[in-house]
């Protein structure tokens, strides 16, 4: 683990290696913390600037594993891109349900050639949203049916994203989501019934930072109840950002404010959170 890490370092970090090393060792006793962004967007133009910097600032303050998530055809490229790039990145494939209205066979027959890229290790962000509807809903879920078959030829892992569409959501992936891999709802906006219940069919359930708002009742109680197997922690950077950051861009460093929020809400000692949410997505993805 540690080889692994000071080889990340060293490949990100020529000049600061050293002292970033010395920095961790001696913050943790010689045991180098995991804690694990699962859903970012790191090839969005908000990082277009900085990314560098700001993928630094993350493995420094002991964040040692970012999946960044394609959203449609050009973005999933540049994910790859990311993640052939830097070890500690690892890339999804998949068409937003806001971009269903762009995709076509030719588009998902060109992401199908990355299905079996060695980083690409899920596809999505994929499912429904009938809040902003940028798509028409009848195509939002035709192109989230076929990519629950395109993932299930490939044995991939889903990430779903869901807005104001649970119902519907849940009832696809009844009938179509039932691949051995099964997958994660992102950015979790429903209750903690609902929560279970797509626990109870397999899947797993991601946090974001909106856990850390005054208001955010609702999930902050799934966050504290649901089994620890299944919760993962995200920062759909750049947004949703946690507080005290709130207002500022997101990026995966800011995870760290949001695990240790769940760790309290769950009465847990963080780097234990950090342990285990770190192993769910490792287990989930099937990361080396
Ligand atoms: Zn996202």
């Amino acid at each position: 683990m540690i080889t692994h890490f000071i080889e990340y370092a060293t490949y990100l970090l020529p000049k600061a290696v050293g002292s970033t090393i010395i920095h961790i060792r001696l913050n943790h006793n010689g045991v180098i913390e995991m804690l694990i962004d699962s859903h970012a967007h790191l090839d969005m133009p908000e990082f277009e600037k900085d990314r560098e910097q700001v993928l630094e600032r993350a493995l420094e303050g002991g964040v040692t594993r970012v999946i960044t998530i394609g959203i449609d055809l050009p973005s999933s490229l540049k994910a790859l891109e990311l993640a052939n790039k830097y070890d500690f990145i690892f890339s999804t494939i998949g068409y937003h349900p806001h971009n269903a209205k762009d995709a076509d066979d030719s588009t998902l027959e060109e992401l199908a050639k990355l299905g079996r890229e060695p980083k690409v290790i899920a596809w999505g962000e994929i499912g429904l949203d009938f809040y902003r509807r940028h798509s028409p809903p009848e195509k939002q879920k035709r192109i989230f049916e076929e990519q629950l078959d395109m993932a299930g030829h490939f044995d991939l892992p889903v990430i779903i994203h869901d807005r104001d569409a649970h119902r519907e959501v849940f009832e696809i992936l009844k009938e179509k989501g039932n691949t051995s891999r099964k997958g994660v709802i992102h950015c979790f906006s429903g209750d903690y019934k609902m929560a279970m219940a797509f626990i109870e069919m397999g899947f797993h359930i991601s946090i974001p930072g909106t856990v850390t708002y005054k208001k955010a009742s609702v999930v902050q109680e799934v966050a504290a109840s649901i089994p620890i197997e299944s919760l993962l922690i995200e920062t759909d950077a750049p947004f949703l950002t946690p507080v005290p950051e709130r207002g500022k861009r997101n990026e995966p460093l800011f995870v760290t404010y949001t695990a240790r929020k769940i760790a309290e809400l769950r009465q847990m000692d963080f780097r234990e959170l950090a342990r285990r949410t770190s192993e769910n997505v490792n287990r989930l993805f099937r990361l080396p």
